[in-house]
């Protein structure tokens, strides 16, 4: 891959050089879950080019009661609200990613509405300047449903769950709205990463979300270091490019 960052073989063919379409086109890298040691390595890639980098975490990772999810988010590798407001500190976003990341799709529909409320809380006393009506929800598993969206958009900027296209017009309105991503996993994805930022630079313009998670083998569909300093290096460079977390793409939006 490296070496073959192939950043131009992708469908339209964007030279080597990656040369994008004319227009603008924003890109944000939304990174789950709250991995520690990679959440500190992201933002360290992220801060040798003056970017802010985009994280998701679970709000009770850090806390006795959470328990392991799959074989991905295992407790020993979560960081906590002090690794968060720190990180919020040097200029990167933190968002809520539910309570404890169960399916809230797969819930009854008020348990959902209460883990919910029960994130959104605990985000509000514990993260630095947080406010819930500026916060973009993540969605575990990018599982949603219409209710709980209903509910979410009433109490938040915006919510990010599984869309068919990880491409979204430019926003230009201050309502509540959906954003959707894709993801890919559970190996290494540098290589989808790679295609999905080639073919989006075709296009016109746009703003694309995709779904990431920790580096090298940490969560599902990691991402390495190498790859991830070498994409923005490259992507620094193409005027047409903006690198944003998502809810700094709606705060800036007007
Ligand atoms: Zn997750």
């Amino acid at each position: 891959m490296l070496g073959g960052l192939s950043l131009g073989l992708g469908a339209c063919k964007t030279s080597a050089n990656m040369v994008a379409a004319k227009g603008k086109k924003i890109i944000s890298l939304s990174f789950d879950d709250g991995f520690k040691k990679s959440f500190y390595q992201i933002a360290e890639i992220y801060e040798r080019y003056g970017l802010s980098a985009c994280f998701n975490v679970i709000a009770s990772g850090h806390l006795p009661t959470f328990q392991q999810v799959d074989n991905w988010i295992l407790p020993k590798l979560l960081g906590n609200f002090d690794d968060w407001n720190a990180l919020h500190e040097r200029g990167h976003e933190i968002m809520p990613h539910s309570w404890k990341h169960l399916n809230l799709a797969m819930q009854p529909v008020e348990k959902s509405k209460d883990l919910i409320d029960q994130c959104l809380d605990y985000f509000e006393e514990n993260l630095e300047g947080f406010k819930s009506e500026e916060a973009v929800f993540n969605f575990p598993f990018n599982a949603s449903t219409s209710e709980l969206e209903t509910y979410l958009l009433s109490k938040v900027r915006a919510i990010r769950a599984w869309g068919d296209s990880s491409i979204h017009p430019l926003v230009k309105t201050k309502n509540p709205i959906s954003l959707g991503c894709t993801t890919m996993g559970s190996g290494n994805v540098d290589q989808w990463v790679d295609e999905k930022i080639a073919n989006f630079l075709c296009s016109s313009e746009g703003w694309l979300i995709l779904n990431l998670h920790g580096l090298n083998g940490e969560g599902w569909g990691p991402i390495s270091p190498k790859y991830l300093d070498k994409l923005l290096s490259k992507l620094v460079e193409i005027n047409e490019v903006e690198i944003k977390p998502t809810g700094m793409v709606l705060k800036d939006a007007f």
